[in-house]
């Protein structure tokens, strides 16, 4: 019997299948660690060929709410993950009843609602940027008075990337807020004029043990993940803080798996929580390429009851993402990348190139993180 199995041997060895929801690079790269260590992978993905697909053992197209194929999906895995932020949580509490899933679907639904996660870290007592919420049909001018200008308008549900954000300056923008917003649930949060972002990926197993990988130094444009800078250049005590931070969300939270913690570094030196995500992280990338062991095989250690891996760093790294912008003129010059023994690429195999998609990365490796980063830059420039 599978409950019996699960409590007399938690350790789901190699040559078990593993189920994951979403089948984007974050699956494609969990089943790429987890296939090195012998597991079978099955993805589950509404779009047929896909990159996780691709390289698994089966994928299965349905959708996410669709019960039955769910439901035979997870029949067939012995632990169940997600990649995909905005899987439906209540399809995920019938998996649960079926096989193991992790992290708990609990977890996920506090993450992918900004307003449930905004207020979880409030109920916890963890520095957060202030914020307001507003209902569907709620009145959005209001709580952005409320908050106060400069302020950042988010939609509530399937946010990411920056995709449905609004910085409002002044009363001028109240109007575009409005008009935005108009009928979708809200979090109006204080605009942070921050020094700089890092985050952090943290892994914590059923056992109780937590791992986290070295903070990263996060630079963005448009809203979206450009750089990752390890180790990151900031104070130690700000490494320090954000690490206990991860550390104590993984607890409070009831993690098993691993999370990327987002965090704004403001120029007094506070750190406060930006943004939860139950899986692995754009800005863990790195660990792949520069630590003794790379966050989605520590996915896979957590999910599957093993001891966690070694998150130690080996090298000064940068990761740099690759958009489909990359392609305006044309297939991208993969030549330099390839031709550098410091440079590893990695490509989604996405087969179509839309702006601001993300398609690969690749990261730099150098004795000091500012000679990588200007290397980075260069290599980003010829591409
Ligand atoms: P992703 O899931 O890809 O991280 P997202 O759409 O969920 O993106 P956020 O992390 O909330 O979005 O915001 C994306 C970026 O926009 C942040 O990393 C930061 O650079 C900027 N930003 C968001 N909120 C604020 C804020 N309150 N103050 C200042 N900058 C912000
Ligand atoms: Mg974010």
């Amino acid at each position: 019997m599978r409950f019996a199995n699960f409590v007399v041997n938690p350790m789901i060895l190699p040559g078990k299948t593993i189920g994951v929801l979403g089948g984007g690079q974050l699956g494609r790269m969990l089943a790429q660690a987890a296939t090195r260590l012998g597991y079978r992978v099955h993805i589950y993905e509404p779009q047929a060929h896909s990159p996780a697909g691709a390289v698994a053992h089966r994928e299965v197209n349905a959708a996410y709410d669709d019960l039955a194929a769910l439901m035979a999906f997870a029949r067939g895995c012995d632990v169940v993950t997600y990649e995909f932020e905005n899987v439906p949580a209540a399809p995920l509490q019938a998996i649960a009843a079926l096989t193991r899933l992790l992290p708990d679907w609990r977890v996920l639904e506090t993450a992918q609602n900004r307003s449930r996660e905004k207020r979880w870290l409030r109920d916890q007592g963890l520095p957060h940027a202030q914020f307001a919420e507003v209902a569907a049909g709620g009145d959005v001018a209001a709580a952005i008075r409320q908050v106060g200008v400069p302020c950042v308008v988010k939609t509530a549900d399937f946010g990411y990337d920056g995709k449905g954000q609004l910085k409002v300056m002044g009363e001028a923008g109240l109007a575009a807020a409005r008009e935005k917003f108009r009928g979708q649930p809200a979090v109006i949060e204080q605009f942070i004029d921050f020094a700089c972002e890092v985050s952090a990926v943290v892994a914590r197993s059923a056992a109780g043990e937590v791992s986290v990988f070295p903070v990263s130094e996060n630079i963005h444009a448009d809203h979206i993940l450009e750089f990752s800078i390890v180790p990151a250049r900031v104070p130690a005590d700000v490494k320090a803080r954000a690490e206990a931070l991860a550390r104590l969300i993984a607890g409070k939270i009831g993690l098993v798996g691993v999370m990327g913690v987002e965090f704004f570094v403001t120029r007094s030196g506070d750190v406060l929580v930006n943004e939860l995500a139950p899986r692995t992280h754009n800005s863990g990338h790195y660990t792949m390429d520069a630590c003794v062991t790379s966050q989605f095989e520590q996915q896979v250690r957590a999910i599957c009851g093993l001891p966690l891996g070694d998150p130690a760093l080996l090298s000064p790294v940068v990761m740099v993402n690759i958009l489909g912008d990359a392609w305006a003129k044309g297939e991208p010059k993969w030549e330099a990348l390839l031709a550098d023994p410091a440079v590893r690429l990695h490509l989604y195999g996405k087969s179509e190139a839309r702006p601001g998609r993300k398609m690969g990365h690749f990261t730099v490796r150098a004795a000091d993180v500012e000679t990588a980063l200007a290397k980075a830059r260069e290599l980003k420039e010829k591409l």
